[in-house]
């Protein structure tokens, strides 16, 4: 069963896409206010400007949320079940959905710092996020 991977090709997210190939995060950004537009809207949500520029925000931030998963959505990940999905606040408002590695359950702490990790997968490179590393 091959993996599902993302709609990389979507208007809305080709500047995020094209960022994580290159292994930088990027989100859409105002160019009257330079407010950041994280998930894509069609409008600036403080001054309604329609059009964006891509900037980029850290690759790291800390853990906002996360759930284990133990029951495969999908059957191609049936093989990698129990998973952990996360949200990782990278910047105020700016939360990217993915999985979080190299941790055990019992380990993982809400605000915990956490790095991105940029890993090819199924034909798309995707982002995990990975508890920083001492001095990294
Ligand atoms: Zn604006």
């Amino acid at each position: 069963m091959p993996r599902p991977v993302p709609a990389v090709d979507a208007p809305e997210l080709a500047g995020y896409w094209e960022g994580v190939a290159r292994q930088v995060l990027q989100v859409p950004q105002c160019p009257s206010c330079h407010a950041l537009r994280w998930p894509p809207r069609g409008a600036c949500p403080v001054c309604g400007v329609v059009e964006f520029g891509w900037a980029p925000v850290p690759a790291a931030g800390t853990l906002h949320s996360y759930a284990v998963v133990n029951r495969a959505f999908h059957p191609a990940f049936a093989g990698e079940i129990p998973y952990t999905l996360c949200v990782t606040e990278v910047a105020p408002g700016v939360r990217f959905l993915g999985r979080l590695v190299g941790v055990a359950d019992r380990d993982i702490e809400l605000g915990m710092p956490v790095t991105a990790e940029f890993a090819d997968a199924g034909g798309a490179r995707l982002v995990y996020w990975r508890p920083t590393q001492p001095g990294g």
